[in-house]
């Protein structure tokens, strides 16, 4: 940490140096390229938390209802994302991606998907028979698939970090290590407290993923939700294998925001198994081992957590049980190629999602935003959040500037 010296004054504060708070930073800096801009972050490096750990897959916009946030943030972010990635070469391979019923209990729910992703106008989306999907994945088992091929694969940890190079050379200041402790409103101006001293701004987003309810409450808002910290853990599949060639999803649950165990490519050529999604008992419980007594408690006083235990404690153990035992592990993943085996599946990383959760239990499906004067509160920017962000910053810019009565043509997003 370093010396308490203060940063003086800023017109906008990002807090958050995930890809959200820098895709909101990259908007912002576009629409006021005279304004002093800051981004302040606990970690010393960006993408430190969500944006470093996951699956890295630009999510073409299949699952999420129709006019959602979700649904019209993805699909404009793939584009934006695929032409940021080409313009700063930053590899990405449309290797498409299946996902496929297994039972016929499944199929109902398949076709209501495609009619999803139809209406969100995914392009390219088509029902493929069990023969199709072999041509694509020749080990894959399913009675029926939809075959997306415009999903795509990233490492959104280098997208980052080629948006906070663009932020630099523009003249935004990234505030690495310097973590917000503190703040209020103060004479027009939010008066920031980080550990490395204190900062003012006219404007504030806050974009702090699994601390999003957190920093909210630290400038003073009650938020109405409040995170849960869900940690999906992955395997490696053995190199060599030929089990699987691209992304092979199974046809989620519908009461879970997840997306179910599924295979992976990644951009490096490695494939992965995953990820699960298991209650973690620190919102940085990277490790089933970690836990952080503090959260724990915070989290059980909070009655939206235990209506959520209360109501889904079934699939929890059953996801700790998956957690604990490969073979479990290995079964849920044999539905979708049965001639995966325990010994093909590596130690692999793990990531943990920041999923907002409502007083009545519910987890909160929606990206979830609170537009205050002078503050705007990310509160709930789960995945396709790293797909979406580029179109999620021009989102929150055209909101803020519509807010403040700035003239908003530099963005491409339409309020
Ligand atoms: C396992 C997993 C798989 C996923 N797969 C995909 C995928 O394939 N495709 C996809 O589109 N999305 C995926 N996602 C979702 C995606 O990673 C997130 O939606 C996205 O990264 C959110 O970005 P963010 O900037 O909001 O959060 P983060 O990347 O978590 O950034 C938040 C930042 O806030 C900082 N912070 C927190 N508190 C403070 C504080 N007090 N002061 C200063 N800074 C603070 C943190 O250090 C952190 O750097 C996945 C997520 C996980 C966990």
């Amino acid at each position: 940490m370093g010396a308490s010296v203060g940063f003086g004054r800023y017109d906008i504060a990002v807090i958050g140096a995930g890809i959200v708070g820098l895709a909101v930073a990259r908007a912002l800096q576009k629409l006021r390229p005279h304004d002093r801009i800051g981004v302040f972050d606990k970690e010393s490096t960006v993408a430190a938390h969500q944006t470093g750990h996951n699956s890295g897959v630009i999510h073409a916009g299949i699952y999420y209802k129709p006019g959602s946030l979700k649904a019209r943030l993805c699909v404009q972010g793939v584009r934006q994302m695929k032409a940021f990635c080409a313009e700063h070469g930053i590899p990405v391979d449309e290797c498409g991606k299946v996902i496929v019923a297994t039972h016929e209990s499944e199929v109902p729910r398949l076709h209501l998907l495609l009619q999803r992703g139809n209406e969100n106008g995914v392009p390219g989306l088509r029902l493929i028979t069990s023969e199709e999907l072999r041509e694509i994945e020749p080990h894959a088992s399913g009675i029926q698939a939809i075959h997306s091929p415009g999903t795509a694969i990233v490492n959104f940890a280098a997208v980052a970090a080629a948006l906070a190079n663009d932020l630099r050379a523009a003249g935004v200041e990234l505030q690495l290590g310097a973590g917000l402790i503190g703040g209020k409103e103060e004479g027009g101006e939010v008066v920031l407290e980080t550990t490395r001293g204190t900062s003012r701004a006219k404007l504030v987003v806050t974009c702090a993923g699994l601390y999003a309810d957190r920093v909210a409450r630290l400038l003073g808002e009650q938020p109405p939700v409040q995170i849960v910290p869900f940690r999906g853990e992955y395997y490696q599949l053995r190199p060599g294998q030929n089990l699987v060639r691209t992304l092979i999803y199974p046809v989620p649950d519908p009461r879970f925001p997840f997306l179910g165990v599924h295979f992976t490519k990644r951009i490096s050529g490695e494939y992965e198994a995953g990820p699960n999604a298991v209650l973690a008992f620190a919102r940085e419980g990277y490790r089933l081992t970690q836990v952080h007594i503090g959260e724990l408690a915070e989290a059980l006083r909070f009655s939206g957590f235990r209506r959520l235990l209360i109501r889904h404690w079934r699939t929890a153990l059953g996801e700790l049980y998956r957690s604990l035992s490969k073979r479990a592990f290995c079964r849920a993943l044999q539905k979708l190629v049965p001639e995966i085996q325990p010994e093909d599946l590596l130690p692999g990383g793990s990531g943990v999602r920041a999923q907002a959760v409502a007083k009545d239990g519910s987890l909160v499906d929606d990206f979830l935003l609170l537009l205050r004067p002078r503050i705007v509160h990310v509160l709930n920017a789960p995945s396709p959040a790293a797909t979406a962000s580029l179109a999620i910053g021009e989102y929150i810019a055209a909101q803020i500037a519509a807010q403040q009565g700035w003239p908003s043509s530099t963005l491409t997003t339409a309020g």
